[in-house]
């Protein structure tokens, strides 16, 4: 093996090459510094004396489908000036006591995008907790700053990532749909740190898109008084359904037994777009809207509203149908659906404001959090919370294929 091949494969040069030993399926590449004089790793002064030779085995690029290790001869030096005894610095690996190489850090940071964390772990022979490590070191450099130059739409949402993590508050830039903040928790107080950030850019922002709570209009309202407040068909829908599922587990507690296994299997049922469902589940929703009175009602109101957000071109039509919707659910005396055209009414200048912001997120949102939900069923991974956190800021970069 040549000098010039460890360069080109593995980027180390100014070492020597000594000998290859194959062992329990490894490739042990023995070097040893070509530097004769190495200088204080501390202070950098030459004024140094070489004491004993350690042997240190570092991790190397794998050769074809075997993992490879460097066994380096590595100095003890005793520096005159500022007295530190240190081990000599290795210049193709990143720090002092890292027990990679560069080469190979960039190799598993390549390999990510196609692979789970296992799998390329295996595949290098580094632990499971390392190559994530690497990983994250790559990530916290790339999202070091965030700017928020270029940012004229806003998007918050808050997504439930299960028990133990609780929810997260994400803002997001809904043109390039780059993650801009994460935080744990939700509502007002988790923006608190974003806060200086937007104050800074509050007048060159045009819009900001957030579900129908309170809460997140009240902080649009203090923090960007310039803002149109956009109340998008993704959290317009999700409300509906939620609506749509209190009133299935109503319905529910007044059944018998029999009755509620029955309707208890037909959540997604209820919840789907009616176009994506097939011919059989169509006559199976057919039958819980005959059988079901009022959910069945509640039922086709929700596919009302979503024809106002497909066939609605603009804000003169939407604003018709969305009144003619809530005469219809007021009509029809259930209280959810009430609930629901009260907020409509309450809203309606936000709801409005959609279509005057070109019909912006419906489907990237949607889009994102299922991305999210798929990042939170890895969850194993993500014990170790600012790793997840910049998970989501790479998650606009994700390939659609399944890494992790
Ligand atoms: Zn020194």
């Amino acid at each position: 093996m040549s000098t010039s091949f460890l360069y080109h494969t593995q980027g180390i040069r100014n070492f020597k090459y000594q000998k290859t030993e194959y062992q329990a399926g490894q490739v042990i590449i023995y070097i040893r510094s070509n530097d004769e004089h190495p200088c204080c790793p501390i202070c950098h002064s030459a004024h140094v004396d070489t004491t004993q030779t350690v042997c240190r085995d570092i991790r190397a690029v794998p050769s074809g489908n075997k993992s490879t290790l460097l066994r380096v001869l590595i100095r003890r030096i005793r520096c005159k000036d500022c007295k530190a005894f240190k081990q000599e610095l290795l210049p193709f690996c990143s720090g002092m006591y890292t027990r990679y190489t560069r080469a190979l850090a960039r190799y598993v940071v390549s390999l990510r995008a196609h692979m789970s964390i296992s799998a390329v772990a295996q595949l290098t022979g580094l632990h499971w907790e390392t190559v994530k490590n690497i990983e994250k070191e790559m990530l916290k450099k790339k999202f070091k700053r965030i700017p928020l130059k270029d940012v004229k739409i806003l998007g918050i949402d808050e997504v439930y990532m299960g028990k133990q993590m609780g929810f997260l508050t994400i803002v997001r830039d809904m043109l390039s749909g780059h993650v801009l903040y994460v935080a744990k928790g939700k509502g007002v107080e988790a923006l608190s740190k974003f806060n200086p950030r937007i104050r800074k850019r509050a007048k060159y922002i045009q819009a900001v898109c957030i579900d129908m709570s309170h809460a997140y209009s009240a902080w649009s309202k203090m923090m960007l008084p310039h803002a149109d407040i956009v109340y998008d068909h993704f959290h317009v829908i999700k409300l509906m359904n939620e609506k749509l599922d209190s009133l299935r587990r109503q319905t529910m507690n007044q059944l018998d037994e029999e009755q509620k296994r029955e309707l208890k299997s037909k959540r997604l049922l209820l919840l789907r777009n009616e176009e994506s469902l097939d011919e059989n589940a169509l006559d199976n929703l057919k039958k819980i809207r005959f059988l079901f009175r009022d959910l069945g009602t509640a039922s086709l109101l929700k596919e009302c509203l979503r024809r106002i957000y497909i066939l609605a071109d603009c804000s003169y039509h939407a604003k018709l149908a969305f009144l003619l919707w809530c005469d219809k659910a007021e009509a029809s005396g259930i209280s959810c659906l009430e609930k629901m055209a009260k907020a409509i009414k309450q809203r309606l200048p936000g709801l409005l404001a959609y279509w005057k912001h070109n019909k912006i997120t419906s489907a990237s949102q949607e889009g994102f959090n299922n991305k999210i939900g798929w990042l939170t069923r890895q969850a194993y991974g993500y014990r170790d919370e600012e790793y997840l956190h910049l998970k989501i800021f790479d998650l606009p970069n994700l390939s659609t294929v399944k890494v992790l």
